[in-house]
């Protein structure tokens, strides 16, 4: 793989979709409108598992039989979104059963795919310039998978509406929605992993609350497989890590006013169920750049957030990854897509790819 097939300029800015009505009803709407990213990203899977079967002795039809497992226990919960999911299948055409498998990934390779290497950080009220709360994300992931990003703004029945990112044949979760909730998440390396609720069904499901608590229950549902960070934000300027494994869960509180994120546990109960913690090294780089850049600047803006998602220190490995070259194929990542959400103004700006060589574009949720 050459570099040069991933230096990505894109001219125009992601797609956005408009979608309304039941989880059944947006599932195919979203199928029927990004038919093509869900089955390219369904082939860049495809193609994961046939290069790393080296390492992971996983082949596709091992993978649907794990991906199974998880099944009845996202029906059980949260049935509304396995229809969602089945929805996204009619209207793109493809077999449930490989959505599945693509939402469960990460709990089928037993995350031995160390790849959302994602940084997140937010500002209150009280360390902005004009007063707005702030949350800024980078989603590093598969080179293969940048063509599959789109938006999607959503009015679900009886749910708050959300605008949110997603790339592919995956539910969306990083976003925020008109209750004032945000959301972004953050791989983290549980040691506790057990067959329960994939963590995409889960974090997709956050994009429902209407409170701060709301959203906090379904981090730590019960039975769930394991678990992320969630970076939560309230229009209020309430910050949070919810930091999650499949048996335990740490809720760590923005004391001044600004918060950071990356992909190794903070709480020191929760190291306690870390894997392999001398593994991740460069997330502990990338945290300390991030928290020391937040901490810098006094009063934050749109801008002043894009400058750090920009950021190159430890470069591939920075804040904006380029990574896309380390020898082993379940390392290879880089910044897919970097936003900034304005939960006060209910604006989501997004570079699509790099955020060094691509420029921000403004989404409005509509009133
Ligand atoms: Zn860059």
């Amino acid at each position: 793989m050459s570099t040069e097939n991933h230096i990505s300029k894109h001219d125009s800015p992601p797609l956005i979709i408009y979608v309304k009505g039941s989880h059944r009803e947006m599932g195919r709407q979203i199928g029927e409108q990004t038919s093509e990213k869900v089955k390219h990203s369904l082939e860049n899977a495809h193609h994961l598992l046939e290069s790393t079967y080296e390492s992971l002795q996983l082949t596709w039809d091992g993978a649907e039989i794990q991906a199974r497992k998880y099944l009845p226990f996202a029906q059980e919960r949260y049935p509304e979104i396995v229809e969602e999911l089945q929805g996204i299948a009619e209207g793109a055409g493809v077999l449930f059963d490989d959505l599945v498998v693509l939402n469960a990934m990460e709990a089928v390779t037993t995350d031995a795919l160390h790849l959302t290497k994602c940084t997140s950080i937010a500002v209150n009220e009280q360390r902005t310039a004009n007063g707005h709360v702030l949350v800024g994300h980078n989603e590093d992931w598969v080179p293969e998978d940048e063509s599959d990003v789109f938006l999607i703004h959503a009015e679900p029945d009886n749910e708050p509406k959300f605008l949110a990112m997603t790339y592919g044949g995956l539910l969306p979760n990083i976003g925020f929605n008109s209750a004032g909730i945000a959301q972004c998440c953050d791989s983290v390396y549980p040691s506790d992993c057990r067959i329960g609720i994939p963590r995409v069904v889960l974090s997709r499901a956050i994009l429902s609350a209407r409170t701060p608590a709301e959203a906090i229950r379904h981090m730590v549902a019960p039975l769930r497989a394991a678990g992320y960070n969630h970076l939560l934000a309230h229009e209020s300027g309430e910050l949070y890590n919810i930091e999650v494994s499949a048996r335990k869960f740490a809720v760590l509180y923005a004391e001044r006013n600004a918060i950071a994120h990356t992909n190794h546990y903070l709480d020191r109960n929760m190291q306690a169920v870390e894997d392999e913690p001398d593994e991740l090294i460069c997330t502990r780089v990338r945290y300390h750049r991030a928290s020391r850049l937040l901490e810098q600047t006094k009063l934050h803006t749109t801008q002043t957030l894009q400058a750090i998602l920009r950021d190159h220190v430890n470069y591939p490995d920075s804040i904006c990854n380029h990574a896309i070259n380390d020898e082993d194929p379940l390392d290879r990542e880089k910044t897919i897509t970097s936003l900034v959400m304005d939960l006060t103004a209910r604006q989501m700006h997004v570079a699509w790819g790099n955020p060094c060589t691509n420029k921000y574009h403004t989404y409005q949720m509509d009133a």
